[in-house]
């Protein structure tokens, strides 16, 4: 299988043909080698329009999923970034194709050192694992220019509300367990901004301001 000819298809037809225009995505999208983010068993499927599982019964998102939500932040480059629900790394590693810095909490200790490895093979530098409850942000780190999470909660979480900076966006999915709405939270001065852009479904956000561990 040659990937990066699959790599440049799944760009094409799923990413562009969809309507994310942002080139810095694209061509971050494009470069990110997502068949190391899976089990092997399921390498010939990476770059497919859907969702693989991922060990711990989580998922990696749907690379248009990963790119739209991307999109959302509108990083130019040089921002530090955080993303709760480090998963496989896979979205950590996009991130970190446009960011200056990418900060990613992941909740199972596993995930965390899978990925913290994977990113570190394939030469990421400016990614930092940690492992935690994402729900509250990363204090020491504050305030983001971008936050991303790629699970689903029952309200925006309100810490990580308040670790953004002025200007910055937090990309969420926020409803049920069965499904969400993807929102887009901006802070302009005192003034929040909710913008609903999708529906979706993703994994639950379990922490102090999402879901209670079942
Ligand atoms: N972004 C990942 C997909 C993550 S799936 C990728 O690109 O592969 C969602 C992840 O969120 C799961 O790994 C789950 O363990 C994690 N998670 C759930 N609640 C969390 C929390 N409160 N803090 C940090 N991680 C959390």
């Amino acid at each position: 299988m040659d990937f990066p000819i699959e790599r440049e298809r799944m760009v094409e037809e799923q990413i562009r043909a969809r309507g994310i225009k942002d080139e810095l995505v694209l061509e971050a999208v494009k470069k990110v080698p997502r068949h190391q983010f899976v089990n092997e068993s399921l390498v010939g499927e990476a770059y497919n329009d859907y969702p693989l599982p991922i060990p711990g019964g989580q998922t990696i998102s749907q690379p248009y999923m990963v790119a739209m939500m991307t999109e959302c932040l509108g990083l130019k480059g040089g921002e530090r970034s955080l993303e709760v629900g480090t998963g496989s790394g896979y979205q950590a590693a996009v991130l970190a194709e446009i960011a200056y810095k990418v900060y990613s909490i992941e909740r199972d200790p596993h995930l965390a050192r899978m990925a913290r490895e994977l990113l570190s093979k394939l030469n990421y530098k400016n990614v930092v694992i940690k492992v935690g409850d994402g729900t509250l942000g990363w204090r020491e780190f504050a305030p983001f220019d971008g936050i991303i999470v790629t699970a689903g909660s029952p309200v925006v979480p309100k810490p990580l509300q308040d670790q953004l900076k002025d200007g910055g966006r937090l990309i969420v999915p926020v409803g049920s367990s069965a499904f969400q709405n993807l929102m887009c939270v901006e802070k302009k001065g005192p003034k929040i901004k909710n913008r609903k852009i999708c529906g979706c479904t993703f994994v639950p956000l379990i922490g102090d301001h999402g879901w209670t561990q079942e």
